[in-house]
């Protein structure tokens, strides 16, 4: 397969919804805020306007120091678009709203590799619901080639939990979503990782028992926001003489199903294919 071709798995979809970016940006993005080479079977590509924000945020020699990366599963651009009043305190406490297409199939392992690879399922390796240890490079083995200190925080069994094993990471498995979020809290407090990725699966869960907008599933969408919010308030705190990011960054979106009133996604549609990526940047204080 020629790199074109293999681009093709990230721009047909970018295509196909009429959006500049792949959720796959992501990692070259970061690497890039970071002076870190990308992964090497990376495809996606650096976003201008993360990147200018960076160097205005950072000085221009200047470079991110810590980062944490929320990862709300299953909440699409859809949700955005139709409850503009629940996502206000996402979007006043970031700075760029990414919206880009994610890959197929649009379920959660195939879609956390193309983010955290940067590349399409066709080079990735993983092109349905299965969750192998992933073999291409990563974002998590670049950030640990250059001396990065990396926590994985998720739910015990989850994609993320098991995809991005065998590499210089800690992993931090836990029982739910409120308990992953709490253990992120503990880990930003009381330990010095550069690099925390902290998984929420609430509203996936909800949206596969009730369907994407039953009162349940609105209210874990509106709990995943509030936590991305109290982390911007937290990460401000502890890790204030730092240059650093925290961002918003989901794997797919959904739909439901008429007939049985349930949620679901991993079809190439809209509802599921294109998400939004928030990034919040902060400089450091100054250090006394
Ligand atoms: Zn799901």
């Amino acid at each position: 397969m020629d790199l074109e071709e293999a681009r093709l798995g990230l721009s047909k979809h970018q295509q196909t919804f009429g959006v500049d970016y792949s959720t796959a940006d992501f990692t070259p993005t970061l690497c890039g805020l970071w002076g870190l080479r990308p992964p090497t079977q990376s495809l996606g590509r650096a976003i201008t306007a993360v990147q200018e924000l960076g160097h205005s945020c950072f000085g221009a020699a200047g470079q991110l120091e810590k980062a944490l990366v929320f990862c709300p599963d299953a909440i699409g651009d859809v949700l955005w678009e139709d409850y503009p009043g629940d996502f206000a305190p996402l979007t006043a406490n970031s700075e760029v709203r990414i919206k880009c297409s994610t890959v197929m199939p649009s379920v959660t392992p195939v879609c956390f590799a193309s983010i955290f690879s940067g590349a399409p399922p066709e080079i990735h390796g993983i092109q349905a619901y299965s969750k192998p240890v992933l073999t291409v490079e990563t974002l998590f083995d670049v950030a640990a080639e250059a001396g990065k200190q990396v926590a994985i925080v998720s739910s015990n069994n989850c994609s993320i939990d098991k995809i991005f094993r065998d590499r210089k990471v800690d992993y931090f498995s836990l029982r739910n979503a409120e308990m992953s979020f709490e253990f992120t809290k503990l880990l930003l407090r009381n330990s010095d990782y550069d690099l925390i990725i902290s998984y929420d699966g609430s509203y996936d869960s909800s949206l596969h028992k009730t369907g994407g907008r039953s009162g349940e599933s609105l209210q874990a969408m509106r709990t995943s926001i509030a936590r991305f919010v109290e982390l911007a308030g937290l990460s401000d705190a502890i890790w204030g003489g730092f240059n650093r990011l925290l961002t918003f960054t989901p794997d797919h979106g959904g739909h439901d199903n008429p007939e049985t009133g349930r949620g679901g996604h991993g079809t190439d549609v809209y509802d599921d294919m294109v998400v939004n990526h928030f990034y919040r940047l902060r400089q450091a204080q100054p250090k006394h």
